[in-house]
This record gives C-alpha cells, structure tokens and sequence, in this order.
C-alpha cells in the first residue's frame, strides 16, 4: 500500500472547474490534496510514493455511465456484475448505472439490494441499480419507487421497452417526482415497430427488412415531454437516435422544461449502411439511423442539447448474434470502447474535448444526482489516465466483458485508458 500515488507532468483536464493545464497531481488517502505545476516536486519514488510519469498523457475525472446491462441477474453467462464491472474499470468508468431488464426484472428492493451488496463486495467501480418503473416492466402497475430508492436505486427506466400507455406514464412522473428520482424513458412506440430489424429507409427497402421509423421515437418524446411539462417532472431520454426527437429535446428545454437526453458513441458514429452486410453485430435497440440524424446527434452533444453520453453496453452471447437479422438480439458492447471511439470525435473536430469530458462526468452525474468526480484539492480521487496518442486495434477477444458483440471489431482507435483510480485506488492498470 502505497501512502501517495502522484501524476508528474501530466495534462489534467476538468472542465467543471476550468481545469486544462499542464500540472502535477498527487493523492493521498484516497483524496487529490495537491494539483499545481510542480505540485509534487517533494514527493520522491519509493516504497511509499508510487510515481506515474506518462509523456503526453492526459488526466481525467473519473467517468459515469448511466446506461449498461450488466446482465445479472439471470444471464450470467453474457455478463455479470464482476465481469461489467472489470470492463467499466477498463475504460476509465468508475461509477456505472446498470438497466433493470434483467431476469428478474429489477422492480423491487431484493433485486436492488443484491447488486449493490456484490458490486460492494468486488469494491471497484460504484454500482447503481436502476430501478423499473412498473412491475415486471410490463407497463401497467407502478413498482415501490421508495423502497427501490432506499435499496440505492438512483433512477428508474424499463429500458428495453417503453411506458407507452399515456395514465400510466403521467403516474410514473408524478410517482417519481415525489421520491427525487428521475425517470429514463426507452422511447419507442412498439405499435410502430412490431417486427422491426433496423431502421426505416433506403436501405432497409434495399435489404428486404422491416423497418423501425424515426417517428416511433418521436411520438413518444413528444408525448412525454408534454406529460412532464404538465405535471412538473424531471424526465431523461435514453440513447437518443433521430434528428426529431433531437429538435424536440432542444424546443423543450428552450421552453425551460426539465428535459435531459443521452446518446450513445455508436449513434454518433455508424449509420444504417453498416447493415448493408447483414452484419447482425450492428442489430441495437433503436437502429442506427441516416448521415442527417448522426450529423443533428453531433451537433447537439456538442452544443449540449443532448446533455451526457451512456454506452448502453449490451453485451450477448455468439449463439444471439450468429442468426438471421429478425432473430438476432439487439445490442453492442459499449464500456470498454466508448472514450478512444470517441475521441476520434474530438481529433475530427466534430466535439470540442471539455464538451465530451463534461458528457462523460459532471452532464451524467447531474441527471442521476451522484457527485461529479473533480481533480481539484479535496476531491474524491476518481481519476483516469489516457494516453491520447496510443494506437490499437479493437480485439473483442482481449477485452475484459464476457462478451464479444461488436462491429467495431479490428477497428484501429487512437487513445488508450492507461489507468482507472477510484477512490484513490488504482483498479485498473
Ligand atoms: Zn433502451
């Protein structure tokens, strides 16, 4: 056990507090007690002082996923909470919400209560349930939001399907609101989508498959966005995908409603061409969409109309993938890949890097009321060392999640998490 951890010379980059310079950062007891040029300049290597010198490599805070499916309870064998965690430690997070379609549908304290007793036990990355909304996420009746809260559920969702009867979801905010929990809405009409392989376009015509429209997302954000402004609820859109529930999510909270929206690195890099192939590992849950809705995507993450990015790690197994389109499970894996994909984004201009910092930490930390990690004297030491110029090429295979479902598969990425700090301990080098 070392008593000090020091970063020497590193590019240290907070944008909460206007933090982009070149200083030395130090952690001591589980807490940054100095960052400043020079800052460790009496700190010398030894027993006791672990020194961390990374020529041109950059500081971050620690990062917060709000989305991934970690897949325990009930299919262990895609991904469990050890694994998730492992993973999400690889690629810088050190707070992750995972989704509660799981089996069984985390709709009630013991489910709650049992995630964050493992992830305790394992004492890496923070775990935070998400708690459903309705029971057995089925749509109909409200599951105990305060019970689900105390257990430790930061918010509640039924990802996977949407709260499409209107009473029901007028309840849902109302319940919500009562107990401070925001609400993740999984925007889709299914009545829109019954069969749905991929998105609605050229493309799908060309491929013979059925197609999932933009508007099923749309109505729903609309919808909600209405019921929200009605009965004075916080509501959040997961992985936004079209160019119209972009423009209402921007009318919304010009309107000064509390509207928050996220998106995910593969909507903002990959269009409906890549099923061209039929390449099943680019089958998710809503379907990659046009060059205009990743283009309208970018362009509100950057401005921050789209408030935070969230994987939606959604890790399956070969047997769920190696099938025709219109059986094949939805989902990518998302934690590990998620920073060096997207700091493809910054180097090409399209994201200025404190915007993606922020979309990463203090934007996602905001939405689901956990404290922003920070690099600034005091704070909690969650902290990620990148190196920005390191080239690699995406192997699922050495990747530390279960599974190996994704398209970005031999993709050379430029930027590497070199190492993971939480809570001033090093758990992932
Ligand atoms: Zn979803």
């Amino acid at each position: 056990m070392t008593d000090a951890l020091v970063f020497r010379r590193v590019r240290a980059i907070d944008p909460a507090g206007a933090l982009d310079a070149e200083v030395d950062v130090v952690v001591e007891a589980g807490r940054v007690t100095r960052v400043g040029r020079d800052a460790a300049k009496d700190f010398v290597a030894g027993e006791r002082v672990r020194v961390v010198e990374l020529a041109g490599g950059w500081l971050l805070p620690g990062l917060i996923d709000l989305h991934a499916h970690l897949r325990e309870p009930g299919s262990e064998g895609k991904e469990d909470v050890a694994s998730g965690l492992r993973a999400a430690a690889a690629g810088g997070f050190v707070d992750v919400c995972c989704m509660p379609n799981t089996w069984p549908v985390n709709d009630s304290r013991v489910v709650t209560e049992m995630l964050v007793a493992k992830a305790r036990a394992i004492g890496t990355v923070r775990l935070h349930p998400i708690g459903a909304i309705t029971m057995g996420q089925k749509g109909e009746h409200l599951t105990e939001m305060a019970d689900l809260k105390d257990a430790g559920a930061v918010a509640v969702s039924d990802d996977g399907r949407c709260v499409t009867n209107s009473q029901v979801m007028r309840r849902a905010l109302e319940y919500a609101t009562t107990f401070d929990l925001p609400l993740i809405q999984h925007a889709e009409d299914h009545a829109l989508t019954e069969g749905a392989q991929m998105h609605e376009g050229a493309v799908s015509t060309r491929l013979g498959l059925r197609g999932w429209p933009r508007v099923a997302e749309d109505v729903i954000v609309a919808r909600d966005v209405l019921l929200a402004e009605y009965v004075g609820a916080r509501y959040h859109v997961a992985h936004v995908s079209t160019m119209g529930a972009v423009r209402l999510v921007r009318e919304a909270k010009a309107r000064g409603i509390a509207v928050t929206a996220e998106v995910t690195p593969h909507h903002l890099l990959l269009t409906d061409q890549a099923l061209l192939g039929y390449d099943t590992a680019c089958k998710v849950t809503p379907p990659l969409r046009e060059p205009e809705d990743v283009e309208a995507l970018r362009r509100a993450l950057a401005d921050g109309t789209i408030d935070c990015v969230a994987t939606d790690h959604a890790p399956h197994g070969v047997l769920d993938k190696h099938v025709e389109m219109a059986e094949a499970a939805p989902g990518m894996i998302g934690l590990e890949l998620c920073l060096p994909l997207l700091l493809g984004l910054v180097r090409d201009g399209f994201l200025p890097l404190g915007r993606l910092v922020d979309a990463l930490t203090g934007a996602a930390a905001r939405i689901v009321g956990l404290p922003a990690p920070r690099i600034r004297d005091g704070a909690r030491a969650d902290l990620v060392l990148v190196d920005p110029a390191a080239r690699w090429t995406v192997d699922p295979a050495r990747l530390k999640t279960k599974s190996r479902n994704t398209p970005f598969a031999g993709r050379e990425v430029t930027g590497r998490v070199m190492m993971t700090v939480c809570e001033g301990r090093v758990i992932h080098e």
